[in-house]
């Protein structure tokens, strides 16, 4: 098998059609900020799963006309004009029907409820290391700082904190405490779960009373630095 690297890399362009391509993105990127001006959003500081999904349909429908001397512009155009309409109407739908929204962009989550982990039935919804890095990214040492955190349907995390005097001993997120974490009790003491944040005082190594794990890490109880 040969690859014919002028069909790979050149195919149809000349000097003329480079020119084209130039004009045909410049084009396609004004329609392009044009067009999410008058979708009415401010910035794209986090997306939701809707707007994600818009945001690819409006990629595609762009960048073909950029580059392809088979595609026209005024029907990407016409792409371009549906899915503002398309966007339009489901948001007015969405601002309607809370149930309709969250369909669309699921429900906000609590994670940490009184310094622990949701017990959520079924399979994890969401990725626990990525959530430490948010706790670590907000200058959160342990779980038993954090009185509330709710994952958010556009994917940020708010936390709401204790009170200095009401920090408890709590599940260590920075990597080096985390990473002793082992199921071998060797000496008593508090002990926090890596599973659900559970804090329990241990002599030997044993099940979590809250939600039967047994791997543990030494708990902290740091107060929150502000
Ligand atoms: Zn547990």
């Amino acid at each position: 098998m040969a690859f014919d690297l002028d069909e790979i890399f050149i195919k149809d362009l000349d000097i003329s059609f480079a020119f084209e391509i130039g004009m045909r993105t410049i084009l396609m990127f004004a329609f392009v900020l044009l067009l999410l001006r008058l979708s009415g959003k401010k910035g794209v500081r986090q997306l939701s799963i809707f707007e994600v999904a818009i945001i690819i349909a409006l990629g595609s429908a762009a960048g073909d006309p950029m580059f392809d001397k088979e595609s026209a512009i005024l029907p990407s155009l016409l792409v371009f004009g549906f899915i503002l309409l398309f966007y339009r109407i489901i948001t007015y739908i969405a601002s309607k029907s809370e149930k309709f929204e969250s369909v669309l962009e699921g429900n906000a989550i609590y994670i940490i409820e009184d310094g622990m982990f949701t017990l959520h039935k079924g399979e994890h919804t969401f990725a626990k290391d990525e959530f430490f890095a948010e706790m670590r990214v907000q200058g959160i040492e342990h779980t038993g700082q954090v009185k509330t955190a709710i994952l958010e349907t556009n994917g940020q995390i708010s936390f709401f904190f204790y009170e200095d005097d009401d920090v408890k001993p709590g599940l260590p997120v920075l990597p080096k405490p985390y990473s002793k974490k082992s199921r071998e009790i060797t000496e008593p003491g508090l002990y926090a779960c890596t599973s659900c944040a559970h804090v329990q005082q241990l002599k030997a190594p044993g099940d979590c009373d809250r939600c039967n794990e047994d791997e543990w890490v030494k708990s902290e109880d740091s107060k929150r630095i502000r």
